[in-house]
């Protein structure tokens, strides 16, 4: 789908997939406005296909535009651009366990000028992808890096956006993070280095509590410059089910070892649309390395793992009406 200045969006098309021709002087390729979404379609248990939450993945698209000056798609738009492109790449829907047909959809300028302001015309498109069960061998800790040396996002910047440029300010953590022999990257704030803010592609969680007590879990609070993950937000409601109390607040590397080290911390564990959740085993920073409780997978996390897989694959009731349903 296109959009231009004065015009708004036009010629909506469904292509098979084919490279595209970009001229030199493209807006996108000098100044990066460019914005995307992660999201998955599932097989149900009688073969239909549903998508899991797409009008907050329409939201979260339109207010990455905002920030990058860019137009807004109308939510009604992209869930029907993403129902189009399903509906018709359906045999390629995996039917088994945690697999998926991964969704891409994203927008970029498409003017052609050298001048540094918003751009006149935009492509919006959606690509997608069959996507294997992202551990096929059972859930394996991933180890993290604490980057200390450089930081994803500031206040003030695009660090809630879903914005290319975010990527491209993460990839030299992630290689350093891949020296150090660890697999994810650990983002701290901006201002102090201190307080927890995300993971390269994923947000965290923290659980407390004694191993046969009531558990406490916390998530990092929404600091501005840390992405609103559609998982982060979903696992808030499917913890309370649960009958866990859980919470948004603010952990410092400082309270992580602490707890960690006392006892009172029993799990952390990453979420996101790629991996659901994924346990984190060991962290590794400048300053100490420490190994994340017993460094195995959690209790709560293994449950709010297939609490949520369960509704994303239609195993579990979508309480909360989170599944579009494609028929
Ligand atoms: N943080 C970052 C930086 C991400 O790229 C992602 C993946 N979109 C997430 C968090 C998790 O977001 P979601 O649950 O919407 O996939």
């Amino acid at each position: 789908i296109r959009w231009t200045e004065g015009r708004g969006w036009h010629d909506a098309q469904l292509v098979p997939y084919a490279p595209l021709s970009i001229d030199p002087a493209n807006m996108t390729l000098h100044y990066a406005q460019t914005i995307f979404e992660g999201m998955k379609a599932y097989r149900q248990p009688d073969g239909t296909i549903a998508t899991f939450r797409p009008t907050a993945n329409a939201e979260r698209f339109q207010s990455s535009a905002r920030r990058l000056a860019m137009p807004e798609l109308p939510v009604e738009t992209f869930v029907a651009a993403i129902d189009a492109l399903v509906t018709q790449d359906r045999a390629w829907v995996p039917s088994a366990g945690e697999q998926s047909l991964y969704l891409r959809p994203f927008m970029f300028a498409t003017e052609v000028g050298l001048g540094v302001r918003p751009a006149n015309e935009y492509l919006f498109i959606v690509i997608a992808s069959p996507a294997g069960a992202y551990f096929p061998g059972g859930v394996k800790p991933v180890s993290v890096w604490l980057s200390e040396e450089y930081v994803r996002a500031a206040p003030g910047g695009t660090g809630a956006a879903k914005a290319g440029g975010n990527y491209a300010a993460s990839l030299v953590a992630q290689a350093q993070a891949a020296e150090q022999g660890c697999d994810q990257v650990v983002w701290l704030d901006a201002i102090e280095r201190r307080w927890i803010e995300e993971m390269g592609g994923m947000n965290l969680y923290f659980v407390y509590g004694q191993k046969d007590g009531k558990r406490r879990i916390v998530t990092p609070e929404l600091s501005g410059s840390l992405l609103p993950g559609i998982t982060r937000a979903s696992l808030l409601k499917i913890a309370a089910d649960l009958g866990y109390e859980v919470s948004e607040g603010r952990i410092s590397v400082d309270d992580w070892k602490q707890a960690n080290a006392d006892g009172t911390l029993t799990e952390v564990f990453a979420c996101g649309t790629a991996a659901a959740i994924t346990p984190v085993g060991s962290v590794k920073s400048t300053r100490a390395d420490w190994t994340v409780a017993d460094g195995q997978p959690g209790e709560v996390t293994m449950k709010l793992r297939r609490a949520l897989l369960d509704i994303q694959t239609g195993r579990a009731a979508d309480t909360h009406g989170w599944m579009h349903q494609l028929g």
